[in-house]
């Protein structure tokens, strides 16, 4: 799989179809990889595939070095390009400006990523080429993809709250969840708005709920649950439950999945006279 990678990736180099490809590289230790952006067709060999491939290089779409570097083809795993339908949705990319280089993936991290525990897109549902042998895709029950949210679900409203104000005094409000994330790409963040300052900066328990809850929110209905936020977050705050919670509930109210057609009409930008009205109390 590694050579037919690089073999593709050197194919449209050369063939100037993209001037870099967005991909994996051996890390400083076996158990790591980063990412690489190849510009070179002799730099193929720097390109690498295994479980440790875990970051979702979507994420790069929305860096300024990264886009000057020009048309880019990305290496992308099914949950991962499950971003690029979404991206394509909110207009923030035309489709021919980027190629998707789909790989089948088993599952990534060691131990298993969460997210493998429930996927159903092994193979990639948006790409150009395919590497890797094609793989069904088989429907998971609703139940179990969510089923990560068993416990917390168990708990009373009080106990969620004094869950979560403990979880959250941990922030120290790195912003590394809203860097990494693919889908946060507002050139100024609501937290650096100081006229009115909506989010208090400093790492304190109020700011930081305020923080916290206004990113998942935004990201209702959108996040495609890389997992990427919850794996960088320095406090190990549990980013991945707040995320599937809110996942969850716009699956259950609106009966959509962010990144799975391309077709769908967005959740959250989309009024239906018979939507759930359940939230006006
Ligand atoms: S969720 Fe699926 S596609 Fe994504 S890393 Fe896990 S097994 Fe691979
Ligand atoms: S899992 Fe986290 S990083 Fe990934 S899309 Fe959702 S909020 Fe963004
Ligand atoms: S990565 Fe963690 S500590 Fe940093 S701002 Fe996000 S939630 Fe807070």
């Amino acid at each position: 799989m590694i050579e037919e990678l690089r073999k593709k990736a050197e194919e449209l180099l050369k063939n100037d179809t993209v001037k870099v490809v967005f991909g994996y590289g051996e890390g400083s230790v076996p158990e790591r990889t980063r990412p690489v952006f190849i510009t070179k067709p002799e730099d193929v060999n720097k390109l690498t595939w295994n479980k440790y491939c875990v970051y979702n290089l979507t994420t790069y779409l929305k860096r300024q070095e990264t886009r000057k570097l020009g048309k880019p083809a990305l290496i992308l795993k099914g949950c991962d390009a499950r971003t690029i339908i979404v991206l394509l949705k909110e207009c923030q990319i035309k489709r021919e400006d980027v190629y998707i280089i789909g790989v089948t993936c088993d599952g990534v991290g060691d131990p298993l990523a969460e997210k493998c525990k429930a996927c159903d897109v092994h193979t990639p549902l948006i790409y150009d080429d395919l590497v890797g042998e094609k793989r069904e895709n088989k429907e998971v029950p609703f139940e179990e993809r969510y089923a990560e949210l068993d416990e917390y679900e168990k708990l009373g409203e009080k106990e969620k709250w004094e869950f979560w104000q403990k979880q959250f005094e941990k922030c120290i409000k790195c912003y590394a969840c809203s860097n990494i994330c693919p889908l946060c790409f507002c050139d100024r963040c609501i937290v650096e708005k100081n006229q009115p300052q909506w989010i208090d900066p400093s790492a304190h328990a109020r700011g930081n709920l305020s923080w916290n809850v206004t990113r998942a929110y935004h990201l209702a209905g959108r996040c495609i649950n890389c997992e990427e936020c919850q794996r960088v977050c320095p406090v190990d705050i549990p980013l991945n439950l707040l995320n599937k919670k809110l996942a969850k509930e716009a699956e259950r109210s609106f009966n959509y999945r962010p990144g799975y057609n391309i077709d769908d009409e967005l959740a959250m930008s989309t009024y239906k006279e018979d939507d759930e009205q359940e939230f006006f109390k």
